[in-house]
């Protein structure tokens, strides 16, 4: 049972209570995120030759893109 409260726990914190955060500062625009990420919320900006902000909305929490970012860009708070 405790167990089972702890995975509970940790579900919710690694999911509805995380958000991904971009730092637009480091970003280099490598595209990286925008290949792995399983719903597409990076999208290349064409202007800004980086990504636009990524849809918090569809982000599933992966963490995909934050292990990926060779700059450090992304993070999960
Ligand atoms: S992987 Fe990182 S550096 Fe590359 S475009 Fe995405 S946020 Fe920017
Ligand atoms: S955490 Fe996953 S779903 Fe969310 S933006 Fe990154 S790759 Fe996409």
């Amino acid at each position: 049972m405790e167990t089972t409260l702890r995975s509970f726990w940790e579900f919710l914190i690694n999911t509805v209570l995380k958000t991904i955060h971009w730092d637009e500062a480091r970003c280099t625009g490598c595209l990286t995120c925008y290949e792995v990420c399983p719903v597409g919320c990076c999208l290349p900006d064409p202007a800004t030759k980086k990504i636009r902000v990524p849809d918090k909305e569809r982000c599933v929490v992966c963490g995909a893109c934050v292990l990926q970012c060779p700059a450090g860009a992304l993070t999960l708070t």
